[in-house]
């Protein structure tokens, strides 16, 4: 059956307009039988035969292309044929053929009008942009964008070209390298569409608007277009060859500076628009076809895509999770307006889950308010929201400092503090009021589940909800049941963290669940080499060259050190000196000449990191620089190592530690453990996480790393499942089944 309809009508009274043979209008419609439309081969083949039909037509004044679905019109191209993509002439066929195909929409006996309706990304944005003209519909659904770049490739079904010819070479960076995901109104202020309708009537004013372009032949859509790309600077930067040189060096510079050139996808985009800027479109498209076919081969897009489609697994839900609902028009009734509590409540009112705020502290309370406002407010500076999305979301908040509304509230998260007798004391207070079908989430970041919900009366409605700091952008959250955790209530954990847009991934009740477990080694080891008299800021350095989002230092500042030596003493009691290598981070006070903890001396200083303005940097604002009081701690002569050797130190303990969370069955999947590392500390996604990076080197090597640092005196031995592996040559994804699990 086609995916693609052509109908011919009069009107367009609903999705499939009715068919009438002597209608002015000729409707193309996508409508794929999967629940997304996605752009496949044999849904481009299709397009071609439906175009071809398109001439025979007589007596029609436009082709309105649109999609069948309420909430996509064309979600993009198809993932897995990229990431599985083997042959360079094969990627370069179909880009070819897609970016004609596309190129004969607007060469058409009449124009061809696309009117968007939900998400439009990527080959759909580069479909959308082949047509003569470009009404959006202006809904919640409808996010326009080119998502490319985070998967590893450029548009390479004419985007880049066509989107650099459109806007010109600023524009095409902004679209491309940021790939933004924008609705309509602001699509339209940055030049991607012509005209905006809202969704009341949408079909009906899309008419209207059409008949309005054609009466003038499409010159005011054109004058507009024109009038963008007018003044000096314009044509300075796009119409002269100094102009595009200088544009594109800032935008390498800036893309080098975030990606650390690890990403060779935004810098393909730039030369491709580069190139396109001042050739012609078939020379053009030719090398933006080579680039896409050059990077679909490569091991970054291999890595970027794998990851995209794991998460793809756990935004939709994993084939063996319980299945659960989260109760709509309930309250989510959040316990704790600090940091936390407060971060979920924004997200809460914003996905429209009606949220009371409850903490035993006014102050508290007030500043939690305050942090909500100020989050809701930004978000309506930098209009992604309007004035009445404003006061709606905030309506949906409430607060208090007593226990209002908990007998019909939908659920529970407990966000107070991070100490076991105040949390039991918390569900004991809620758990007599909690209704039946309401759970009990704790967002605790290392205390045991099972430890609280033990001897409550409602133990099996109690789960762990463990979200990453800051909320609003951390996009992982740990689901951990503990041992009396029935599975519904794990159930309704999952629904609520894909409720708030999160990815949650189901971790067992242990020391650090998984990605706190897995980061301590990483910072243990950095304390380590700063004790063995390495620079610390050449080990952040080379941290970010490597591409983790900050380096160790930076991130123990930003959690607070106070935070983390709690979370290594949880870990240090439960593992021993593997988990903490005390031998490592014990330091010497040079003043006193007594033995410290390193961690323990700075906390004793008050040094507990950005929030006291003192840790391992001093900070002033959005500047830090390094802490020199703290060679006073350090009782060695400055030396150095290679960089690769300090990548090796840092992330070897990290992978041994994870194979360790497979082996004790923390998490199942090597591909969720990377996929939450991604997620949850930033691991560089070009590398597909920590197993994905040590297959690609192969474990032998780690193993041997590992042992000669264990002769050289350091606490950790690999761990039998490295060890096998090395011995067996096989890679931690032969441990992949085809279920997800190990
Ligand atoms: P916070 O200190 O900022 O806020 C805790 C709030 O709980 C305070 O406002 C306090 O007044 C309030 N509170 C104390 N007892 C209460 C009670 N009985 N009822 C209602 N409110 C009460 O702490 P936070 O950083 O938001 O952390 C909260 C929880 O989240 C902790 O368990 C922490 O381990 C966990 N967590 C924190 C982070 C992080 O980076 N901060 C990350 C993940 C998880």
């Amino acid at each position: 059956m086609s995916q693609w309809k052509l109908i011919r009508a009069r009107g367009w009274d609903g999705a499939i307009p009715t068919e009438d043979p002597d209608g002015r209008w000729l409707h193309l419609i996508i409508d794929s039988d999967s629940s997304a439309n996605v752009l496949k081969r044999s849904v481009l083949e299709d397009l071609s035969d439906r175009i071809e039909e398109i001439p025979q037509q007589e007596g029609i004044e436009a082709v309105i292309v649109s999609s069948a679905k309420e909430s996509h019109f064309i979600a993009g191209a198809d993932v897995s044929s990229i990431g599985s993509a083997q042959d360079r002439d094969q990627v370069i066929d179909l880009c070819r053929m897609a970016q004609d195909l596309f190129g004969t929409l607007s060469n058409l006996q009449v124009p061809s009008i696309c009117v968007i309706r939900g998400t439009c990304l990527g080959g759909g944005l580069e479909l959308a942009l082949g047509c003569s003209a470009r009404i959006g519909v202006d809904c919640p659904p409808t996010r326009i964008g080119f998502p490319e770049v985070n998967l590893g490739i450029i548009p390479g079904f004419g985007g880049t070209v066509r989107t650099t010819q459109l806007l010109g070479l600023r524009g095409a960076f902004d679209w491309i390298l940021r790939a933004h995901r924008l609705p309509a109104p602001i699509a339209l202020r940055k030049g991607l569409l012509d005209a905006v309708v809202p969704v009341e009537g949408f079909r009906t004013l899309s008419l209207q608007l059409i008949e309005k372009m054609l009466e003038d032949d499409l010159r005011a859509v054109q004058a507009r277009r024109k009038k963008r790309r007018k003044g000096f600077v314009n044509s300075l930067l796009d119409g002269t060859g100094i102009g595009r040189a200088l544009t594109s060096r800032v935008a390498l510079k800036n893309v080098r500076h975030k990606t650390m050139g690890n990403m060779p996808a935004p810098e393909s985009a730039i030369a491709v628009a580069r190139f396109s800027a001042s050739h012609d479109a078939i020379s053009s498209f030719k090398k933006e076809a080579a680039e896409v076919a050059t990077l679909a081969l490569g091991p970054v897009c291999r890595h970027l895509v794998s990851i995209f489609q794991d998460s793809e697994v756990i935004r939709r839900g994993a084939p063996l999770d319980p299945q659960g609902v989260w109760p709509s028009n309930r309250n989510l009734l959040i316990l704790g307006a600090g940091i936390m509590g407060s971060g979920v409540a924004t997200v809460a009112i914003e996905k429209g889950i009606p949220v009371r705020l409850r903490d035993i502290s006014e102050d508290a309370l007030d500043s939690g308010l305050k942090a909500i406002g100020k989050a809701i407010a930004t978000k309506r500076k930098r209009n992604r929201i309007s004035d009445h999305q404003q006061s709606e979301i905030l309506s949906r908040l409430g607060h208090g400092t007593d226990l209002a509304g908990v007998s019909h509230c939908g659920g529970v998260l407990e966000a107070v503090v991070e100490r076991l007798d105040v949390k039991r004391a918390v569900l004991a207070e809620i758990g007599a009021h909690l209704p039946e079908d309401a759970i009990f989430a704790t967002n605790t970041s290392a205390l045991s589940v099972t430890q609280i919900q033990h001897e409550s009366p409602v133990a099996e409605r109690v789960v762990g909800l463990h979200f990453f700091n800051p909320v609003t952008r951390m996009p992982l959250v740990e689901i951990i049941p503990g041992e009396f955790t029935d599975p519904s209530a794990v159930g309704q954990a999952l629904a609520l963290a894909r409720k708030l847009g999160k990815y949650p991934i189901i971790v067992k009740d242990s020391p650090g669940f998984l990605v706190n477990r897995l980061l301590c080694p990483y910072l243990d080891a950095a304390s380590g080499l700063l004790l063995r008299g390495i620079s610390g800021t050449t080990i952040d350095h080379v941290a970010r060259s490597h591409g983790l989002p900050m380096g160790p230092f930076r991130l123990m500042d930003e959690v607070g050190l106070d935070i983390g030596m709690e979370v290594l003493e949880t870990l240090f009691a439960a593992f021993g000196d593997r988990a903490s290598a005390s031998s490592l981070l014990s330091t010497k006070n040079v003043t006193d000449n007594k033995d410290e903890h390193l961690l323990a001396a700075m906390v004793d200083r008050g040094w507990l990191g950005k929030k006291s303005g003192t840790g391992f940097y001093l900070h002033h604002g959005r500047n830090a620089v390094w802490n020199r009081k703290l060679g006073k701690l350090i009782d060695a002569p400055a030396t150095t190592i290679s960089h690769q050797q300090i990548i090796h130190e840092l992330l070897d303990p990290m992978v041994d530690e994870a194979a360790r969370c497979l082996e004790e069955q923390v998490i199942d999947d090597p591909g969720f453990l990377d996929l939450a590392m991604v997620m949850g500390t930033g691991f560089p996604p070009h590398l597909g996480g920590p197993l994905r990076a040590a297959d690609s080197e192969g474990i032998a090597a780690l193993v041997e790393r590992l042992q000669s640092a264990h002769q050289a005196g350091a606490a950790r031995t690999p761990c039998a499942l490295l060890t096998d592996l090395a011995r067996r040559k096989r890679p931690f994804y032969s441990l992949r089944t085809t279920t997800g699990s190990v």
